[in-house]
């Protein structure tokens, strides 16, 4: 398969964790301007919001695995969390569903959000 699908919680994860460089980022430009305590204060401020956001989307990770179906990847062997009727194992990113309507079936993005080229 020339597409390559991440899985859910790896997604959010990964988004998580853009918010904190980005949040850690915003303020370092925030450093620059040590002469303007206002415009300095401004950006200290957008930067502590974006880690307060990921510090969200880290929790929100939390309550979703806690929802999340735990399963036993056919292809890796190793036990991974899934989201809704189709996700991806964790490891290797094998298409797993729950629904036996879609097995066999090729996966589908209608599923996941965004494709990824790679
Ligand atoms: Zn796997």
């Amino acid at each position: 398969m020339g597409i390559k699908y991440s899985s859910k919680i790896n997604k959010i994860r990964t988004f998580a964790l853009s918010l904190i460089f980005i949040g850690v980022i915003v303020m370092y430009i925030g450093v620059f301007f040590r002469t303007s305590p206002f415009i300095m204060t401004l950006f200290m401020i957008l930067g502590l919001l974006f880690i307060i956001a990921s510090t969200v989307v880290y929790f929100w990770i939390g309550t979703l695995s806690t929802r999340a179906v735990q399963v036993v990847c056919p292809s890796c062997g190793k036990v991974t969390k899934m989201l809704g009727r189709v996700d991806l194992c964790m490891f290797c990113n094998e298409p797993l569903t729950l629904d036996p309507e879609l097995e066999g079936k090729e996966f589908d993005e209608k599923y996941n959000r965004k494709k990824r080229k790679s």
